[in-house]
């Protein structure tokens, strides 16, 4: 569905630092061990290619992939840590403003919510930022197969009612597992072929 090679790019801490806005994107972003790492190497097809942005000292960095040449796909950092200094936590959060709202190639927001937790507190923050930006974003539910149908019933259930107070999400959510492979090629058709 991509065509051409997946690469990383590079990891941004600047607005300077930006590759030139040439094609259409969309970034991923979720809180910390939400699942965003496994999501992004199974929709790209390609292991261990989100861990690297994993890794201590890379994880305040926007990473960008080429999905071949036609659009990138961002990763955003992950977000609620809980030993995070406030400095750091300030520092990115100005960033992924800056980002949201002055990226004029940015098509979409993917935020990830755990199947099994729903939207918490911690998501509310991003969710309104991506409002405040007029951001379209869109919720994948992430590691699916870790729940019982009931418990995924009542969890996308508590999602669609979240969703309604935040005028930038779009209606449709997209259910996950990176694991077994549910809703992997639903979303990477969405990715492709957005305009
Ligand atoms: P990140 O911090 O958001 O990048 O999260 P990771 O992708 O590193 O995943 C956090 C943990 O959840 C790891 O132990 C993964 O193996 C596990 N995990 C991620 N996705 C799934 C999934 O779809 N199903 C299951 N069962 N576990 C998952």
């Amino acid at each position: 569905l991509f065509a051409g090679p997946v690469d990383f790019v590079k990891g941004v801490v600047a607005m300077s630092g930006l590759p030139p806005a040439d094609r259409l994107e969309v970034c991923f972003a979720g809180r910390s061990n939400v699942g965003k790492s496994s999501l992004i190497n199974a929709l790209t097809g390609r292991k261990n290619l989100a861990r690297a942005s994993n890794t201590p000292g890379r994880t305040q960095e926007i990473n960008y992939f080429a999905l071949g040449d036609s659009r990138y796909l961002v990763d955003l950092p992950g977000y609620g840590y809980a030993e995070a200094p406030v400095a750091i936590v300030a520092k990115w959060q100005a960033l992924l403003k800056q980002y949201l709202q002055g990226r004029q190639t940015l098509r979409r927001a993917f935020v990830l919510i755990d199947t099994r937790h729903g939207v918490k507190e911690v998501d509310e923050e991003i969710l309104s930022m991506l409002d405040r930006a007029a951001v379209t974003f869109q919720v994948v539910m992430t590691k699916a197969d870790k729940v019982n149908r009931a418990t995924r019933e009542a969890n996308i259930a508590q999602v669609m009612q979240a969703l309604q107070k935040h005028p930038a999400a779009y209606p449709e959510i997209v259910v996950t597992s990176s694991e077994k492979g549910e809703g992997i090629e639903t979303l990477r058709a969405l990715v492709a072929t957005l305009q």
